[in-house]
């Protein structure tokens, strides 16, 4: 009777459709009935594979196979993210025995699973900013060794007196326990201190290069480079090849170092002119051969994140006197000498010592020019058409200078140099002697210029002066 009852309640499949019947069976066979179903639910289930529960700390988080598989993707969990170091997972993990149809986790569903709801903790150290823990390393050790690699490494190289290198923040190594998913590498934890969680991009200093162009080139303002360059302003002078950094760092620490920079500067010679009537006009010849001397200056350098606060000379010693030279100047007069044009589009030369840099007619002169003061001559040449030292003496600047342009500065010594600006080629390098009439560079138009032409300034002790006063 069983028998035949389960075969029949089978083959229909479906325990509702059993249950209308029952209501009209008799009591005894109501009792039967019911007993069938029960045999029937767990035949059925029973059919069903076997599977486990897995649970968190009481919450079913998934099913799986077996517990097995589950400790598998557990245990390579803790392989790959503790390396090695011991994991506590600070939870309890269960797994009970079902019958059900529903599909087991795949071992990647698994390990997401496990990872979203599982710390799994190693010891561990962190490196603390004003007591806050701001990155995770391996041990204290090496939290130790990254904050040091922080505070050295804007300590510059070379001979320098340190007086002090220290964090702005207090920054302290700390043990504890932390999910070591955010445990980093040495590496990592010093790059993040010292620059954020941002990606840094740079631009290098081309040839043509402004703020203003490369503001523009990377899609970005001139005042945004600024923020991202603490020391550069608008007027700073560009060097080629320098890095600019186009992205704003954050650093979670600064360090400021202090330290004394003894650097060895040239004293340029002087150089005395006699006036020579058996020489032409224009021409010099040395009669004494002079030469630079030497100073030993001690700078008191003060830099945050390795960029200049400050730089002060403390104290200058010299090592080298220099010996003037003697050159001689003819005065005999000649039909036309070389750098006249300029020189007679003037208001009249000053009888200086300097020599016309180049051939042309002055387009602007020194003076007020609207608003703006112009402290120097413009002289409209040529793009290409060569330019002249108009004295001797050492180069201090070449290279690029934001408005000027390509530029050169040459110190003359006594306190006097010159600038030449705007240049489409430069042929001098900083440190280079040069003497009266030797090619410097080219006429251009670089930098904030609208045309061709040489931007001549005449600097004493710094001031600007009128050229004209100094030029023959
Ligand atoms: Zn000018």
């Amino acid at each position: 009777m069983t028998d035949q009852a389960s075969k029949e309640t089978s083959k229909e499949g479906s325990k509702e459709d059993n249950m209308k019947p029952s209501v009209i069976l008799s009591k005894p066979l109501y009792l039967i009935a019911a007993m069938v179903l029960v045999i029937v639910f767990v035949a059925v289930a029973a059919g069903y594979p076997n599977a486990y529960a897995v649970s968190i700390d009481g919450e079913e988080v998934a099913l799986v196979e077996s517990p097995e598989v589950a400790e598998e993707v557990l245990e390579e969990i803790i392989l790959d993210l503790g390396k090695g170091r011991e994991v506590a997972l600070g939870a309890d993990i269960g797994y009970k025995k079902i019958h059900s149809k529903d599909e087991t986790a795949s071992n990647g569903e698994l390990s997401k699973i496990f990872k979203e709801h599982l710390n799994f903790l190693c010891e561990a150290a962190a490196v603390t900013v004003d007591g806050e823990p701001k990155v995770w390393v391996e041990d204290e050790e090496t939290a130790e060794r990254v904050i040091e690699r922080i505070r050295k490494c804007f300590v510059p190289e070379g001979e320098i007196e340190l007086v002090r290198v220290d964090f702005e923040e207090k920054v302290e190594s700390q043990k504890g326990r932390v999910n070591a998913e955010k445990i980093v590498d040495a590496a990592a934890a010093e790059e993040l201190l010292r620059n954020g969680k941002v990606k840094v991009t740079s631009h290098i200093i081309e040839e043509g290069d402004s703020l203003w162009t490369i503001a523009r080139a990377n899609n970005t303002r001139v005042k945004h480079i600024l923020e991202a360059n603490p020391g550069l302003s608008e007027d700073s002078i560009l060097s080629l090849g320098q890095e600019v950094k186009l992205t704003k760092t954050e650093p979670m620490v600064n360090v400021i170092a202090e330290y004394n920079k003894t650097v060895v500067k040239e004293i340029p010679k002087e150089t005395k002119y006699r006036d020579d009537g058996n020489l032409q006009s224009g021409k010099t010849k040395v009669i004494k051969k002079g030469e630079d001397g030497e100073k030993e200056v001690v700078y008191h350098v003060v830099t945050t994140n390795g960029v200049n606060i400050s730089a002060e000379p403390v104290s200058k010693k010299v090592t080298k006197e220099p010996v003037a030279e003697l050159v001689a100047k003819g005065t005999k007069k000649t039909t036309r000498a070389n750098y006249t044009v300029a020189s007679r589009s003037s208001s009249g030369g000053g009888g200086g010592s300097l020599s016309w840099p180049t051939r042309g007619s002055i387009s602007s002169r020194y003076g007020y020019r609207g608003r703006e003061f112009h402290g120097a001559i413009d002289i409209a040449a040529r793009s290409g058409t060569p330019i002249t030292a108009a004295a001797g003496g050492t180069v201090t600047t070449a290279g690029w200078g934001g408005g000027y342009g390509n530029q050169i500065v040459i110190n003359h010594g006594g306190g006097m140099s010159t600038r030449y600006a705007h240049c489409s080629a430069l042929n001098v390098k900083v440190g280079q002697k040069v003497s009266q009439g030797q090619v410097i560079g080219r006429v251009g138009a670089t930098g904030r210029a609208t045309g061709a032409h040489l931007h001549f300034e005449v600097m004493v002790n710094g001031a600007k002066k009128n050229p004209i006063n100094y030029l023959r």
